[in-house]
């Protein structure tokens, strides 16, 4: 099953570059903690290349630059860019799953979302260009007025490693859809497959400059393309910790940014449920993707005359799980990304249980797995709100489960959290969820499933989980600035000043 971890360099105009400072930083396969490979380490001084090269290819030689290249043109890389992500598939799966635990089957399907996200603003580049100059009605006749939407700039992209190439992705078809030029900072916990990105951008021969990647770490390669004069704009994606520190060195420039950060989503589940149907929503929300979801549904609310037998199932459910290797066929719970997250999760897990509450399920490491960063899914009652389980974000399989009473308290729980990504509800009561979908304070709501997550339609938080929406024509927008022309149209003097004679 093993596959070979490519070595590669930084990806900068074009081409393959030793970081300058030559460092590397070793890549750890989390289910066995073996180190498999390396990636390059970039630093202020190949940020500082890698901005010329995106400068010069937002604006290379009159009417040939990326930008000013019809939409219709970027489209093509897209879409060729796309084939070749479905081409290397299987590959590109395995290096993810390598890179950082995740079951294969669902990184088989992350390749799917990223080759349908080239390809949906592939069609969204081409239908740019009719929508170039959208006229605006006046109440003055002898003026007229048009809107363009043109690419901002030089963007820098910097991303996290739970979907390590599709979180890029998210950011790196739009912004070039938009005829931005971009520079890729991915996490460095796992970078492999965008550099795979990188190399398949060079077999379609994108233009010299238009996507750089630069893998390396958040202080010492994210830390001065977030402060770089030449980038336009900061798209993040990552925890609210390290998005105040990015939003408050791009504020040095009045930057703009768009924030996806972290989240403590709810899950109502009310009286009326198929218990079946919801127990399985209620797992899958919060323990897909070994855990690690932003939008992970983590806190859980059971009204209480149903929750003694929906906490038993839930319970009864986990136990068959598979947790393995993520190569293994069934995986279902791999390990989680490195030894550090691995240990903050334990001890998020154990505070929990000195501050009093009951573990039902889990809270360690898997009996049958001695090694590699694996966590039971882990099921946690008597949980109060001001446990630091039900305030922060753990980012890890657990699951924290409290009743309630009526909607009223269920919707009061749900809003009192600093964060607001996702917020679930199941019911067979239409009007119920309409009620509770309005009440949640959230950008994201599901109503009787959890996670599901399109690329047509806007993903992004409120409060602390950040601003600005990602996917969609939404997406789109994040790359594009707005310029009003006004044209004076009349024959006439305008009439300010009278010339004497
Ligand atoms: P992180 O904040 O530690 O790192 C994110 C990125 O920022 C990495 O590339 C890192 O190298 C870089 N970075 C670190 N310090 C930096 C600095 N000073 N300046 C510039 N860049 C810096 O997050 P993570 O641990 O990689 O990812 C997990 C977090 O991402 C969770 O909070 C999760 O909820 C969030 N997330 C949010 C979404 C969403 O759509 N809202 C999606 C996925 C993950």
């Amino acid at each position: 099953m093993a596959i070979p971890m490519p070595t590669r360099q930084l990806f900068i105009d074009g081409e393959w570059r030793e970081p300058i400072l030559r460092k590397r930083i070793p890549i750890v396969n989390p289910a066995t903690e073996e180190v498999i490979g390396d990636i390059p380490a970039a630093t202020t001084e190949d940020v500082e290349v890698a901005v010329n090269a995106a400068r010069r290819a937002f604006s290379r030689n009159k009417g040939k630059d990326w930008a000013k290249a019809p939409g219709a043109v970027r489209a093509k890389y897209l879409r060729a860019i796309a084939a070749k992500v479905i081409e290397r598939k299987t590959d590109l799966a395995k290096l993810e799953a390598f890179d950082c635990g995740k079951p294969l089957d669902e990184a088989v399907w992350d390749m799917d979302d990223v080759a349908g996200c080239f390809e949906y603003y592939a069609d969204l580049a081409e239908g740019l260009d009719a929508k170039q100059k959208t006229p605006v009605s006046l109440p003055m006749e002898s003026f007229k007025s048009f809107v363009l939407k043109q690419p901002l700039g030089v963007v820098g992209l910097i991303t996290p490693w739970n979907y390590p190439l599709l979180m890029a992705v998210w950011k790196v078809a739009p912004s070039l859809a938009a005829g931005c030029t971009a520079i890729l900072k991915p996490s460095e916990l796992a970078s492999v497959t965008c550099l795979e990105l990188a190399d398949i951008c060079r077999e379609v021969g994108l233009p010299p400059g238009v996507l750089n990647v630069l893998t390396g770490f958040g202080s010492e390669a994210g830390a001065p393309l977030a402060s770089h004069p030449g980038v336009d704009k900061i798209a993040f994606t990552g925890s609210f910790a390290t998005g105040s520190k990015v939003m408050t060195a791009a504020a040095q420039l009045v930057k703009p940014v768009s924030m996806e950060l972290g989240g403590k989503s709810p899950l109502i589940v009310f009286d009326d449920v198929d218990l079946d149907k919801a127990a399985e929503w209620a797992l899958f929300g919060c323990f897909w993707t070994n855990g690690q979801i932003c939008s992970a549904t983590s806190r859980l609310l059971v009204h209480e005359s149903i929750a003694s037998e929906f906490i038993e199932k839930l319970v009864k459910w986990s136990k068959n799980i598979k947790i393995s290797d993520p190569m293994e066929e069934g995986c279902r719970l791999g390990p989680v990304v490195s030894q550090g997250q691995y240990e903050k999760i334990l001890k998020f897990i154990s505070t929990a249980k000195s501050e009093g509450a009951t573990i039902l399920h889990g809270g360690s490491r898997p009996e049958h797995l001695a090694k590699g960063f694996f966590i039971e899914p882990t099921i946690l009652t008597d949980v109060t709100t001001s446990m630091q389980i039900w305030r922060e974000e753990v980012f890890g399989p657990v699951l924290c489960v409290k009743t309630f009473a009526s909607e009223d308290e269920a919707i009061e729980l749900a809003n009192d959290s600093h964060y607001g990504l996702g917020a679930a509800v199941i019911s067979n009561d239409t009007e119920r969820c309409d009620r509770v979908s309005k009440a949640f304070e959230a950008g994201i709501v599901w109503i009787n499933c959890s996670q599901p997550c399109f690329t047509q339609a806007p993903w992004g938080g409120v409060k602390r989980s950040g601003f600005g929406r990602e996917l969609g024509e939404w997406g789109l927008d994040n790359y594009l600035s707005v310029k009003q022309v006004t044209l004076y149209t009349s024959n006439d003097p305008w009439g300010w000043y009278k010339s004497p004679n």
